[in-house]
């Protein structure tokens, strides 16, 4: 077992829940989705900070956990925001400010080194961990879209609506129709008007920096490129999600917890009864003085020369390999999942730094074959592990737990509490009756009979879940220091 000296103040929502992953429960109850798909959006304007690598982190730690807990397949989309201003000029005449985007600076191909380079190490190790699959989208693809763009024009039907929420200081909304033939865009679409509206697309005009009067439409089937700001792209991609197979999750760092007021007023103006988006906010990295750690702070530390911990600003900077990092994000992203109260509250880069480097020397048992794969247990059948007398693990037989081949280690996570294990054998039965036939039911269990295990079982899972099959892990305990 692990413990550390992380304290975490009490709080209403961590006080409301058991685990974090508990904020997803009455929705994933209210669903037949046999998927939950967590999506993160990160800009990639320049290398990522320990705040962004921190939520990506998550995101897929979070997707394990919910999977395992609700025995339901889990995946993460990674969101890649080349939408992000590269460059900005203003208009001398006007005043105006135009920028234009990463993905009208560069070519699709530079965009996809960008994301190698600062992403695809982690990802490929996030996955391999935990066993949850992931994809890599931009915001140019999903634009192009024909449902994200005839939301984005459903939308418009409530401009007057909804524009206060987008902007409450001047109820500008900013739709941003880049320029054709040079791809330069007014940043607050000052001069960018809605011309016409109808069944088959929208027609806007606007101003160039170098071509004067442009006319753009918008259909979902073509058009010009629609670049949204922040805002105004959160309400058209939360709505574009429908009930369905896949339930969708948005993996947010904790500063949007107040951005998500204004989201939220603008899907009450447009007023269609969408599903509220479900939401997960992440823990918020604060610089020392309590500001969030941001880019911008970033530059302005970097050009007044102060020496903050350069590796939490800019990873490569790590005192050690990619791999060592690595871990150590990994295991302090698992220690603040571990305890709602460690997940709902907001981190200083001091306190961050000192989780991360105390526990990258004292890190558990990881060294060995393979990484052990985390399963949230309930405390009950945590302590008849941890205390030798539960050797089977009973679980649905989904696709991610037909994944586990004896040899395999097995963390059982309780809160801070883990237990490492090894899977002796797997075996799968028709029903949980089955097999109750022919495994110990002791071993299971030592603590009730077979018919309250039974009874138990059934109403964990309801039968359309056992007919997934179930399976029986036989496992042994394992000393982490031997
Ligand atoms: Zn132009």
């Amino acid at each position: 077992m692990s413990t550390t000296a992380l304290r975490s103040p009490n709080n209403v929502l961590a006080n409301a829940v058991e685990d974090a992953i508990d904020v997803l429960r009455p929705r994933i109850l209210a669903t037949d989705a046999d998927t939950i798909e967590f999506t993160v959006g990160t800009q990639i304007n320049g290398h990522p900070h320990i705040g962004t690598h921190l939520v990506q982190s998550l995101a897929f730690l979070v997707a394990q956990e919910a999977r395992d807990a609700f025995g339901i397949e889990a995946k993460v989309c990674f969101h890649a925001l080349d939408n992000a201003p590269a460059e900005t000029a203003t208009d001398p005449m006007t005043g105006t400010v135009y920028q234009r985007t990463y993905r009208h600076m560069l070519t699709e191909g530079a965009i996809r080194d960008l994301l190698d380079e600062h992403y695809t190490r982690l990802f490929d190790t996030l996955a391999s961990r935990t066993g949850v699959p992931f994809t890599v989208t931009t915001y140019s693809g999903q634009q192009e879209m024909p449902e994200y763009r005839a939301e984005f024009l459903r939308t418009l039907e409530h401009l007057d609506g909804i524009r206060w929420w987008l902007s409450p200081a001047y109820g500008a909304a900013h739709i941003r129709i880049p320029c054709p033939q040079c791809g330069w865009s007014e940043k607050h679409a000052e001069q960018t008007r809605l011309v016409e509206l109808d069944d088959s697309g929208a027609l806007f005009t606007a101003v160039c920096l170098n071509h004067g009067h442009y006319e753009a439409n918008i259909d979902p089937f073509g058009g010009g490129y629609l670049d949204l700001a922040t805002l105004y792209r959160n309400v058209v991609k939360e709505r574009c999600y429908r009930p369905g197979h896949t339930l969708p999750v948005m993996v947010k760092g904790g500063d949007w917890t107040f951005g998500c007021q204004l989201v939220d007023g603008a899907h009450g103006a447009i007023g269609v009864p969408a599903v509220p988006p479900l939401r997960i906010f992440t823990p918020l990295i604060l610089a020392p003085d309590g500001g969030k750690l941001s880019k911008s702070l970033l530059l302005q530390t970097e050009q007044a020369g102060q020496a903050a911990t350069g590796w939490l600003l800019n990873p490569s900077a790590w005192p050690g390999s990619t791999e060592d990092y690595v871990g150590a994000l990994t295991e302090t992203a698992e220690l603040l999942l571990s305890d709602p109260k460690h997940f709902f509250r907001s981190y200083t880069t001091t306190e961050l730094e000192r989780l991360m480097t105390t526990r990258r020397s004292t890190s558990p048992a990881n060294q060995g074959q393979g990484r052990p794969r985390n399963m949230a247990i309930y405390r009950q059948y945590f302590d008849l592990i941890a205390n030798g007398s539960k050797t089977v693990e009973v679980r649905v037989a989904y696709d991610s737990m037909k994944r586990i081949r004896p040899g395999d280690l097995l963390r059982f996570t309780c809160r801070e509490d883990a237990c490492l294990t090894r899977v002796k054998r797997v075996a799968s039965y028709r029903t949980f009756k089955e097999m109750f036939a022919t495994e110990d039911v002791k071993a299971v269990n030592p603590t009730a009979t077979e018919e309250e295990q039974l009874r138990a079982i059934h109403a964990i899972f309801p039968p359309e879940k056992e007919a997934l099959g179930v399976l029986a892990i036989e496992i042994d305990r394992v000393n982490p220091d031997a």
